[in-house]
């Protein structure tokens, strides 16, 4: 789980139920507990740039979200998801058309240094240029001609491949959604959520962004920054893998009526004076 300022949220435990001793656990953002809130740093003369506000976050508001998301993707939301990753093979045309430019671009490379190489052999003979200097230049422009060609073969395979990639992502995304159209909501295993959820982004104190991997089978770490990367770049980086990897699937909100009935099928209360809606948005890969 990742906060909007870039930092990693840290677990804690936020207090216990009286009557069950079990204990409610908690998410702070790293960042708020290290440098502390906008009103303590004012409070003490200390600079404000890069500081985070974000509130505590309560381990049943995650668990909840999670939850009807999973419900609504398997159910009604089944359809919208799908079309996601239309949207996703629409895109990829798009590349397809970049790709072929770049193929005539390096086609014409490759005719140039032909040309050169040509020119470079009617230099040799006519002893313009000495044999160090034809096979150096030789060399050269032969090197640039192959390491054209590769490329082109990689755009040009590639571009078959990754179709086919994308043709089976999408059948195979079919059938995870198929097969759990019927799974029960009741409790979630740990392990799918760790398959499905690549990441929580906190963009607000109500407002959650799901990053969830529907696709892949193996779980490929797709945010994996070095550690000492400042919050800054992590943020930036954070948001352009999921412009460039995800697809938006849908919104939702988590209203006072959603929150009381989930809490009570537990036998758990929430605060209603201080209670508000929950907003999420589910991405998906
Ligand atoms: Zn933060």
């Amino acid at each position: 789980m990742e906060c909007g300022c870039g930092a990693r949220f840290q677990q804690y435990k936020w207090r216990k139920y009286k009557d069950t001793e079990d204990v409610v656990k908690g998410y702070a953002c790293r960042n708020r507990v290290g440098n502390n809130t906008t009103k303590y740093r004012q409070a003490n003369d200390l600079p404000l740039e890069g500081v985070c506000d974000r509130k505590s976050i309560s381990e049943w508001h995650l668990e909840l979200m999670i939850k009807d998301t999973l419900e609504e993707m398997w159910g009604f939301r089944k359809e919208s998801v799908l079309k996601a990753f239309e949207l996703i093979k629409d895109n990829f045309v798009d590349d397809d058309v970049d790709n072929s430019n770049r193929v005539k671009e390096l086609e014409s490379k490759i005719d140039k240094n032909k040309q050169k190489l040509n020119k470079l052999i009617d230099l040799y003979t006519e002893e313009n240029i000495d044999k160090k200097e034809f096979n150096e230049k030789r060399e050269q422009y032969t090197r640039l001609v192959k390491e054209a060609e590769g490329e082109i073969r990689v755009l040009v395979g590639g571009l078959g491949l990754a179709e086919k990639n994308l043709e089976m992502k999408l059948s195979r995304i079919k059938e995870t959604l198929e097969q759990l159209v019927d799974f029960d909501t009741e409790k979630l295993e740990k392990d799918l959520i760790n398959q499905l959820v690549d990441k929580v982004i906190v963009r607000g104190d109500c407002d959650f962004e799901w990053l969830l991997n529907l696709s892949d089978i193996e779980t490929n770490d797709l945010f994996s920054f070095y550690l000492n990367e400042k919050y800054e770049i992590k943020r930036q980086k954070s948001t352009e893998i999921r412009d460039s990897k995800y697809t938006l699937a849908f919104s939702s909100v988590i209203t006072i009526d959603r929150a009381r009935e989930y809490r009570r099928k537990y036998g758990k209360h929430i605060k209603p004076r201080r209670w508000n809606d929950i907003s999420y948005e589910v991405y998906v890969r």
